[in-house]
């Protein structure tokens, strides 16, 4: 039998890495200028955790989570999400008793069971990031302001922000209500689905996406218009704090998040343009009571999810020239003497610091030129017979084809100072651009 990968999971090769690599840099070093220190988290987590976190009635923990029994009999699930763990580790770290305000970010793979298309995998990558401690307005557009200024950095600036209020425990049980009253009269032009959630969740169907249940949400009472005061005035600061900046928003009032663990701002950042009808790159929002439900302090929170593999294939074209890694230096040796003393002169350039390729099995000095041209080296070191006899070296320039003697004994520093000249000059030329 042949043995392939599983469906809706995928390998990520070189040529494609480099995206990946170029990403998470620019999200390590964004994220750390607003003061977010990375946490690495388990993969699997007791099943528990995500029930009791992500709700019984929600689509992820109904239909999409990879659970299991291991060989001790615990319940587990890879996780299908990232938020469940954070809060879970902040506990069990009292991570409270440290600081007022803990600022976290985390990147991994997530797991959930759905139908696989474009956009949607069964094993897919999340950025995530949690600011826990503190229910300032403030903290919610500061959030959403580093998530745009990140996305600005990898070019993307025709990204959507959409925000909602989706109210707190004071104002919801009676929109909800509200809400019941007025789907009541539609419920047999609604889906299945929506008829399902009528009950338990009744915000659902609010962000259905059946297009006849879409056309009834809309005429549906709005959240803002029965927030409580409290509430109402968090929002109206929300908006202010990204007006003052210039970041800007819609307010969309089907936004509900398929997670019960919302309340208060939520968000969403879409793509008009690039994804088709998986076209929801973020997701996050506010949770007041998360960390209380898990026996913790008091602890309100602010974060939010991206899905690496659709943000990835938004990318601009002109910002992946260049990602992928070239050699400094490709040697190219002639002769079974020079092949042999290649092995250490590659030792000694890579142990300076440089990134160095040869050709094992050697061959002709035009095969192994063809061969630097096309790795694109920057420099090819060329050694010889004749070279080996004056213990000297031929370094030539891939790119104006300037060739210069270099000496066997201060080869490290002439190289270096090749190499520098090259930088120098490429750092010029872009300057000039
Ligand atoms: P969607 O509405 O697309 O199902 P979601 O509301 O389930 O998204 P979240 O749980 O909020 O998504 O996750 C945050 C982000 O993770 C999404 O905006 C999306 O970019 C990405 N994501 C979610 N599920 C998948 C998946 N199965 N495959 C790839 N990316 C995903
Ligand atoms: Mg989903």
């Amino acid at each position: 039998m042949k043995i392939k990968s599983i469906k809706g999971v995928k390998d990520i090769l070189p040529g494609e890495i480099e995206k990946w690599q170029w990403v998470e840099s620019v999200a390590g070093w964004m994220f750390s200028r607003y003061g977010f220190k990375e946490i690495r988290l388990p993969i699997f987590e007791y099943t528990d955790l995500f029930k009791r976190s992500i709700g019984d009635t929600t689509d992820i923990v109904e239909k999409e989570m990879y659970t299991f029994k291991d060989k001790g009999g615990e319940e587990i699930t890879l996780r299908p999400e990232g938020t469940a763990s954070v809060v879970r580790s902040y506990i069990e770290h009292k991570m409270h008793g440290q600081n007022q305000l803990t600022k976290l970010y985390y990147l991994g793979p997530m797991f959930r069971y759905e139908r696989p298309q474009a956009g949607r995998f069964r094993q897919f990558y999340q950025i995530g990031v949690e600011a826990m401690g503190s229910s300032s307005p403030a903290i919610d557009a500061e959030v959403m302001i580093m998530l745009i200024e990140f996305f600005k950095t990898l070019g993307l600036n025709d990204l959507e922000l959409q925000i909602n209020s989706l109210g707190c425990k004071d104002c919801r049980p009676q929109y909800r209500e509200t809400l019941k009253s007025a789907i009541k009269p539609h419920l047999k032009e609604l889906c299945s689905n929506c008829n399902q959630r009528y009950e338990r969740n009744p915000l659902r169907v609010l962000d259905c996406k059946v297009e006849c249940c879409s056309e009834i949400a809309k005429g549906l009472p709005k959240f803002k218009d029965h927030l409580c005061s409290q509430c109402e005035q968090d929002f109206a600061q929300v908006q202010e704090f990204l007006d003052a900046v210039n970041t800007s928003y819609s307010v969309n009032d089907q936004i509900v998040r398929g997670l019960d663990y919302y309340n208060k701002t939520t968000f969403e950042v879409i793509s008009k343009t690039g994804l088709g009808s998986q076209n929801a790159v973020c997701g996050g929002g506010r949770y007041d009571s998360l960390v209380e439900d898990f026996n913790g302090p008091p602890t309100p929170c602010f974060g939010f999810a991206l899905g690496l593999e659709r943000l990835i294939s938004l990318l601009p074209e002109e910002k992946l020239q260049n990602l992928e890694q070239r050699p400094d230096i490709y040697l190219v040796c002639l002769g079974e003497e020079a092949q042999q003393l290649s092995f250490s002169v590659t030792h000694q350039l890579r142990t300076a610091g440089f990134c160095v390729e040869r050709e094992i099995e050697g061959g002709s000095m035009k095969s192994q030129m063809r061969k630097a041209n096309k790795l694109e080296s920057r420099f090819a070191l060329i050694i010889g017979e004749n070279e080996i006899k004056n213990n000297k070296y031929v370094l030539k320039n891939m790119k104006d084809g300037e060739q210069s003697e270099i000496s066997a004994d201060t080869l490290t520093q002439e190289v270096y100072d090749h190499y520098k000249r090259w930088s120098d000059a490429q750092l010029k030329e872009s300057g000039q651009k």
